[in-house]
């Protein structure tokens, strides 16, 4: 069994690492399949693991459950995501309270998506923004607590300004280090790299990297996140589309090119949006360690 290790403490190491990150699966079938692709990971030695809450239907006890067994039966040492979206400070207080008697020392602090087209609407005595959230876990726990940051400037927000002085007060509130939305442009993280600098953001920032595997699906995800999908990119992707492997291997080359350009830019680790699957991930760890 492993004992489960902050994401901070890693970081300040300065070596760079990788991460991934999962969605918890519907049945309890692809919840094993699941942990057989993690257990396929962990080769590459991730210094955590992510488990989204909330997103695509999965509910509190998956996600507990989940992170509990990446921990004591894979031997990984996992983040457990944690959105404001429909509870109350007394239910997220009793979910923290499990996430630490399960061992778990790290928490991705959101606030979470609205129902499409809607505005975000805290819960009755829930938060309203993610660095409630943040400050709350700082006033009772003990995690290292992460962050959501946005390169490409959140799709609420008016402007990057607006947009990186509230991202400020989420890292003032204690949140220990930040993860990027998913990107297909270096330029636009290395930008609000040193914007955030100049804010005064000085926690480590996480590039969030995505390879492309289905067409429709980036496409779809682009244009809920805000974030852009270069030209060049588009192109060859419309000219794969239709023949899955060609799909994949454009979307790896990409993402490869991505994390290499990265690394070589100083960043202190790629996390990958891994969508549940390990082929195009293993991929690219392979190309960049080859
Ligand atoms: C790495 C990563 C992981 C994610 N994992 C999940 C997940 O597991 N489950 C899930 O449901 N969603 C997840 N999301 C999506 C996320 O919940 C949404 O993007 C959500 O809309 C914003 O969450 P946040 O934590 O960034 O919110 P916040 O930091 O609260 O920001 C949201 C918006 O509110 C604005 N804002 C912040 N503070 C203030 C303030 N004081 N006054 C006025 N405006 C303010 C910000 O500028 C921004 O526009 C993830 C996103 C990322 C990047």
């Amino acid at each position: 069994m492993l004992d489960a290790v902050r994401i901070d403490t890693i970081l300040a190491r300065g070596e760079p690492v990788f991460s991934f990150e999962f969605f918890p699966p519907k049945t309890p079938q692809a919840a094993e399949q699941l942990l057989r692709t993690i257990d396929e990971l962990k080769p590459i030695s991730p210094a955590f693991v992510s488990v989204t809450y909330g997103a695509m239907g999965s509910n509190r006890s998956q996600v507990i459950d989940l992170v509990a067994r990446i921990k004591d039966e894979i031997g990984l040492n996992p983040m457990a995501h944690l959105s404001c979206t429909g509870h109350s400070r007394d239910e997220l207080a009793s979910i923290l309270d499990q996430l630490a008697s399960a061992g778990v020392d790290n928490v991705l602090a959101l606030r979470g998506d609205p129902p499409r087209g809607e505005e975000f609407r805290p819960a009755a005595d829930g938060f309203a923004h993610a660095s409630d959230l943040v400050a709350f876990i700082r006033s009772r726990w003990d995690f290292c607590v992460g962050g959501a940051c946005y390169p490409e400037k959140h799709p609420d927000a008016p402007d990057l300004e607006t947009d990186l002085a509230h991202l400020a007060t989420k890292v003032r509130a204690g949140t220990d280090f930040l993860i990027t939305q998913l990107f297909f442009d270096d330029a636009d993280y290395f930008a609000f790299v040193r914007r955030a600098r100049a804010a005064g953001i000085d926690v480590p920032i996480l590039p969030g990297i995505m390879p492309v595997t289905d067409v429709g699906g980036v496409r779809r995800m682009t244009s809920m996140c805000g974030a852009h999908l270069p030209s060049a990119l588009e192109s060859r992707l419309a000219e794969a589309d239709g023949d899955p492997a060609r799909v994949l291997s454009v979307g790896v080359e990409h993402a490869t090119g991505q994390c290499r350009a990265l690394l070589e830019g100083g960043v202190p680790g790629i996390h990958f949006y891994t969508l549940n699957k390990s082929p195009a991930t293993r991929r690219i760890v392979a190309a960049l360690r080859a």
